[in-house]
């Protein structure tokens, strides 16, 4: 079993790959994707750029096949990238499109170009489901446990591959190219591509394979990943008036987006029209926040409770080191108890 494992990874880390940034190649990349059996998921597909959102610049669209890597050139083709054809495949419910936390793709992609990504297999949250398959009775997403629900952190990419793929060559260059894009971003928008961003882009996207590969489960398991991913897909899209705060942008899984163990809908607490939580701006029933929090406008749902715990930590923590070196500590350790249980109701 390792050996073949083993084998896929080497295979996936020796992808050929096209940049298209020519009208011919645009052409003759569309004609190949489309090419492609809808037997599937046989492609994958990742964006990149600077401030990788609504707000920000695409720089390019990346699609790989299960034999080669496509680098469409945003910055030089701009919009006829997805006149052309690439709008159709991205929107198509039926071609299945492994991505890896599609949140802000479909953000951008819609605000900014118009696409109204479909199709998708969301692997990020595939690896939520896959290590909790096993837990009987502590699912987080079911009807009645929902106000009692444990926070699920979601992994990276980069974790994930450490995890589950047996390929130090991708997540080197994870490691090594990713630390550069942290102190510039912009880099993204730079021409032509440097050659080490070019192989950072094709990891991203062909790595998606062996992640599915590992970690696929039964014929309903995947249509509730697929339900799942449709809801991740329009979580971001679908906010009228962005705040870009830790409620938006943090680790954990946000409430309701997986369908309970078993199911392939939506049950109709997770559905529910009810207050909006003033974190992360979904609606959630009633019974999911306290009386107090609602009467003075406050409500959070879990997740973003669990948000605000970490931040008060981290607040106190500073705090108590700034205090500790002006050496008045009798204070502060008073000050330590009543933050740390301030959200003792959240029982993570
Ligand atoms: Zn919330």
């Amino acid at each position: 079993m390792s050996k073949s494992k083993g084998a896929r990874a080497h295979r996936a880390r020796e992808y050929m790959h096209t940049l298209v940034d020519t009208r011919e190649r645009l052409d003759t990349a569309l004609k190949t994707l489309r090419s492609v059996s809808e037997e599937g998921p046989n492609l994958a597909v990742d964006g990149e750029g600077f401030d990788y959102s609504r707000r920000g610049r695409l720089s390019l669209i990346v699609i790989a096949t299960r034999d080669h890597v496509f680098l469409f050139d945003i910055v030089k083709l701009g919009k006829r990238v997805f006149d052309r054809g690439l709008r159709k495949i991205l929107e198509d419910p039926t071609r299945e499109k492994l991505m890896f936390d599609c949140r802000e793709d479909s953000d951008i992609l819609w605000h900014q170009y118009n696409v109204e990504l479909d199709g998708v297999l969301d692997i990020q949250l595939l690896q939520v489901m896959f290590c909790r398959r096993d837990d009987s009775d502590l699912s987080p997403f079911g009807r009645q446990r929902g106000a009692l629900a444990p926070c699920v952190k979601v992994l990276s990419l980069l974790h994930c591959l450490e995890q589950y793929a047996d390929d130090v060559t991708s997540t080197k260059i994870k490691k090594s190219v990713g630390s550069t894009f942290a102190q510039s971003p912009e880099q993204w928008m730079v021409r032509p591509i440097p050659s080490d961003m070019i192989k950072y882009a094709c990891v991203d996207v062909s790595t998606l394979f062996v992640l599915y590969d590992k970690m696929k489960m039964g014929k309903r398991n995947m249509r509730r990943l697929k339900v799942a991913s449709a809801r991740y897909v329009s979580l971001k899209r679908s906010i009228k008036k962005r705040r870009y705060d830790i409620f938006e942008r943090n680790g954990y899984l946000p409430l309701n987006v997986i369908p309970e163990k078993g199911h392939v809908d939506f049950s109709p607490y997770q559905s529910s029209k009810g207050p909006k939580c003033v974190g992360c701006q979904r609606r959630f029933p009633r019974e999911a926040f306290t009386k107090t929090q609602l009467r003075n406008g406050e409500q959070k749902c879990k997740v973003c409770r669990k948000v605000k715990h970490s931040i008060d930590v981290q607040r106190n923590k500073e705090e108590n080191c700034e205090s500790d070196s002006s050496e008045d500590d009798s204070d502060t350790s008073e000050d330590d108890s009543s933050v740390s249980t301030s959200d003792n109701d959240d029982d993570y």
